[in-house]
Order: C-alpha cells, then structure tokens, then sequence
C-alpha cells in the first residue's frame, strides 16, 4: 500500500517537475540542454520550454521566409519599374531600392534634348 502511494504521487509530480526543456543550445564553446522548464509537449513527445516549441519555431521560421519573399518580390518589381524608366528616358544606371543615377554627361543629353523640344 506504502509502495502504491509513492508510485501515484511519482506519476503525478515527479515528471512534471523533472521535465527540462530538451532544446540542445550552444553555450559559448560546446552544446547544452537549455535550462528552462519543458511546459509544452511537441509532437515528438518530448519537453520544451516556450522559446524552444519545435511548432513556434517552425512557424516562426515560415513567416521568416514569407517576408523574405515578400522583400525579394519587391525589389524585383522595383528593378523592373527602373530598367524601364531607365529604357523610357533613355539614360541612367539602377542602383537598387527607388535609386536611379544619372551620369553628368546623360543629365547634358537630356537637358540638351529637352531644350531641342522647346
Ligand atoms: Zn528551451
């Protein structure tokens, strides 16, 4: 009966306190455990703690790509727009973002042609 009461207070208590985060973090020269409580069960089975959530991280890493993608498609349709500014005015170098540069020599073409319109 002793022997009963000690078995369902271990499967009670002892595993939720025992349980550490199984996160395995760099400290500096070699791999630790992390050190925080394992709250969340992941789907493997095993302990982590909120920052560790193998779900979390996964999602975090997916939004992570989705704006990295979202900052590449933008500056494509930013390269695009300037080549053809660049085509339409016939003179200028796309120096990334909304930068397009004009040598001396190209902005003298171009007054000189504007000035030829007149
Ligand atoms: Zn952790």
């Amino acid at each position: 009966m002793n022997s009963d009461h000690s078995t369902t207070s271990t499967s009670v208590d002892v595993p939720r306190l025992l349980k550490r985060c199984s996160a395995m973090i760099w400290r500096g020269f070699h791999h630790s455990q992390c050190m925080r409580k394992g709250t969340i069960t992941a789907a493997n089975g095993r302990a982590y703690c909120k920052q560790h959530d193998p779900q979390k991280a996964a999602d975090r890493e997916a939004q992570r790509r989705a704006q990295e993608k979202a900052q590449l498609e933008l500056r494509s349709l930013l390269r695009i727009q300037a080549e053809e500014l660049i085509h339409q005015i016939g003179a200028g170098t796309y120096r990334g973002g909304a930068e397009i540069v004009l040598s001396f020599a190209e902005v003298s073409a171009l007054i000189c042609m504007l000035d030829k319109d007149r």
